[in-house]
């Protein structure tokens, strides 16, 4: 059967060798069967530069993605909140192609839209405000241009940093905001379908906005519980959301 997948959020970092092996395993045995795979952001845990991928992990996800791509199945990414400097260069080796977020796509006869989500959760200034400095062109122009080892570091506080506000932030404030989704929603003439991650709060919400009907659904993050992916075909979707 003709069928899209989608995954998110799982954070693949050296720390976690069970959830990297999941994947690994998702790529030859899930993703060949699949029209496409769409990875809507946070894939990795953190990505300092594309000139940090010859070693490691982030080489041997390289080889994956590469082998997936080669053997016919496309792969789309979208930068997620932690791996936003995913460049040019990671994507000529894996020969995926990068997504702008939000994406609006269709798919097996359906308007689908798609975001990491992180732009979703609108009520929390202070990330929006770190984002904004974050994906400046300048921002990042200087942050590719220090030292790999500065960078690593830097980027280890900063995830110190989020985690300790993390733990501060009422639980409302990180969630999505219903009217940042009004607006997503209405830009792009009422999909009927929105998938995207982040908030690691899989689910399926109905929402109704000036007479159409939209399925929002939010997926899973990847753990050493197992696979989570999303797949979409002409019957509608089906799996680890819910
Ligand atoms: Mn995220």
């Amino acid at each position: 059967m003709s069928h899209t997948l989608f995954i998110s959020d799982l954070h693949l970092c050296p720390t976690r060798p069970a959830v990297n092996e999941l994947f690994f395993h998702f790529l030859r045995a899930e993703a060949p069967k699949a029209d496409a795979l769409y990875i809507l952001g946070d894939l990795f845990e953190y990505w300092i530069g594309d000139d940090d991928m010859e070693t490691g992990l982030n080489a041997e996800v390289v080889v994956s993605l590469r082998a997936l791509s080669d053997s016919g199945t496309p792969v789309y990414f979208m930068h997620g909140n932690r791996d936003f400097l995913i460049g040019e260069r990671f994507a000529e080796a894996t020969d995926i192609r990068l997504l702008a977020d939000p994406t609006l796509v269709e798919l097996h006869g359906k308007r689908v839209l798609l975001m990491h989500g992180d732009t979703l959760c609108a009520d929390d200034v202070d990330y929006q405000r770190f984002r904004t400095t974050v994906r400046s062109p300048e921002w990042q122009s200087a942050f590719l241009a220090r030292p790999l080892e500065e960078r690593r570091k830097e980027v280890e506080e900063m995830r110190r940093r989020s985690e300790a506000s993390k733990r501060e932030k009422p639980m409302a404030i990180m969630d999505v905001s219903l009217s940042t989704i009004e607006a997503a929603l209405r830009i792009f003439a009422y999909p009927p379908l929105l998938i995207h991650g982040h908030t690691h709060r899989p689910g399926r919400h109905r929402v109704e906005l000036d007479g159409h009907e939209c399925t929002r659904i939010v997926l899973a993050d990847w753990n050493e519980s197992g696979a989570k992916f999303m797949r979409l075909g002409e019957a509608g979707e089906s799996g680890e959301c819910d």
